[in-house]
């Protein structure tokens, strides 16, 4: 099937765009073909938001009738979820079942439902007297036209996580979808209109890198959020610098897992291997360095190896099937790689670290365990994306926070301890924006999701994500007249 764009509420033929396939990573076969949108392209989807911005046809609406329009996406979201998640699966090889029923869309139909409701969250000091014969009142108005950009590994569930703070602040939005996984953005499209949000608040143009730069140089884009890799993130921001625009990075992570001597290491195993092999391990939440104190350490790899190789790697639509192919054919090399490197660098590898034996077609990887490996390695230092886990040894409780704080990035981390007031000092030490302790992954919509460091800055869920689309505006009224 062809796409076009969706643009100002319809199906758009693109102005000079060239066509790109999409490809099913489970057998490397074409699905479908989309748009790889122009410059001209980014402009007419731009130019649609800002109209429906400034004559208020969705930020002029009251809170309420923005919140019911999100109230019937929601709806809409859990009546089409069968084809909507049949695609995702098609397109990203995650496990229909994970995606349709376990993770994905339970999880985005809750995240819409969340802002429906947060839209008419009215709260804090908003009109007060701080000079003598003067009211101040502070507006918390839309940003304006946000650019959105999403990743490959959540396609529709990282466009509802931007869509749904950036709608409930009154908004309007051009999103883009990574060029591998466009279909369920697009898809999306009708049920905005089917939904009631009117023509233009949200629009989506398919697309590789240069279209997304189109749209953050573009000067009627006022924010822009990213969902992407660190390296990515830090373009955007330098681009966004020309026009002083917002930005909002949700960037990449590798998460540390301190496993404390004291810790229930069967409980280590079950969320370790649940974490590092979830949406195979392409998440940027991924639990990837495990230190493991005194004793536990061998216990953790013994444990941990017998775990990681019995999982069970297939045909997403097979069921039973936790871990489908990894997204694409260079992806799957840039995870050999690391692990190639990590070997020559003397790391021993205890499980996995290649393609599983009959499973050529696609893109499938085994999940892999290392050891051996040095703190200042690239295995340790840099995101992987892929199904493989470090263990490393530790002495110290400073220690493993120490090591856990020793990478680049911030966006989680987790322990495992009994001790309360072990779980308390180091999940005050540690710098990441989510801690678990004695778990690995959850999250919730009302609960804040973003990064420290390299991971980027702004929150994707909770209030607070509602709160990084609106700015505040003091209107300062004299009592004299
Ligand atoms: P990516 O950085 O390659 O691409 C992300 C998006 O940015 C794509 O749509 C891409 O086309 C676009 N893009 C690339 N260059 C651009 C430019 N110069 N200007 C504007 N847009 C540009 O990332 P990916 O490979 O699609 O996704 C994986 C990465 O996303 C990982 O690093 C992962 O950790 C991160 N991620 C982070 C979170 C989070 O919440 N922090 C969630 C999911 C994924």
């Amino acid at each position: 099937m062809d796409y076009k764009l969706w643009i100002n509420g319809e199906w758009a033929a693109s102005k000079g765009g060239r066509m790109m396939d999409v490809i099913n990573p489970a057998n490397g076969e074409k699905i479908a073909s989309v748009v790889d949108a122009s410059v001209a392209d980014v402009d007419r989807a731009v130019q649609a938001a800002k109209t429906a911005f400034y004559d208020g046809r969705w930020s002029k609406l009251t809170p309420s009738a923005r919140s019911l329009a999100l109230l019937k996406l929601a709806v809409l979201l859990e009546k089409n979820t069968a084809e909507l998640a049949k695609t995702e699966s098609l397109n990203t090889g995650k496990p229909y079942e994970f995606v349709s029923v376990g993770a994905d869309f339970p999880f985005m139909i809750d995240n819409v439902r969340f802002f429906a409701a947060a839209a008419r969250d009215v709260h804090g000091s908003h009109a007060g007297e701080f000079m003598p014969g003067f009211t101040s009142m502070f507006r918390r108005e839309p940003v304006g036209v946000v650019g959105q950009i999403a990743p490959w590994n959540y396609p529709l569930m990282m466009a509802i996580w931007k869509l749904g703070p950036a709608l409930a602040a009154g908004c309007t939005v051009v999103l883009k979808p990574a060029p591998a996984t466009p279909l369920t953005a697009l898809m999306l499209g009708e049920l905005l209109a089917e939904a009631g949000i009117p023509a233009g608040v949200v629009n989506v143009v398919s697309g590789g890198n240069e279209t997304g730069q189109a749209l953050v140089e573009h000067p009627d884009v006022r924010m822009v959020s990213l969902t992407g890799s660190t390296g990515t993130g830090k373009k955007v921001m330098k681009t966004a610098a020309e026009t002083l625009k917002r930005v909002h990075l949700e960037l990449g992570g590798k998460a540390p897992i301190l496993v404390f001597d004291d810790a229930n290491i069967d409980l280590v195993v079950e969320k370790v291997v649940l974490g590092a092999t979830f949406n195979t391990g392409q998440d940027c939440t991924a639990a990837t360095r495990v230190y493991a104190q005194g004793k536990q350490y061998e216990k953790a790899k013994e444990a941990l190896t017998a775990a990681m190789k019995a999982v069970k790697v297939g045909d997403p639509f097979e069921s039973g099937v936790t871990v489908g192919p990894l997204i694409s054919a260079a992806q799957r090399e840039r995870v050999i790689g690391f692990v190639d490197r990590a070997k020559k660098n003397g790391a021993t590898v205890l499980t996995g670290g290649g393609i599983p034996g009959g499973m050529d077609k696609g893109y499938y990887f085994e999940p892999t365990v290392l050891c051996d490996v040095d703190q200042k390695a690239e295995i340790i230092q840099s995101e992987v994306f892929g199904p493989v886990i470090t263990i490393q040894p530790f002495k110290k409780d400073e220690e493993a926070v120490e090591y856990g704080n020793d990478v680049a990035y911030g966006l989680a981390a987790s322990l495992f301890t009994k001790d309360v007031g072990r779980a308390m000092r180091a999940a005050a030490a540690l710098e990441f924006g989510t801690v678990w302790v004695n778990d690995h992954i959850p999250l919730t919509s009302e609960t804040p999701h973003g990064g420290f460091k390299q991971s980027g800055f702004g929150k994707d869920l909770s209030a607070e994500a509602m709160g990084d689309y609106q700015i505040t505006k003091h209107v300062m009224i004299s009592h004299a007249s």
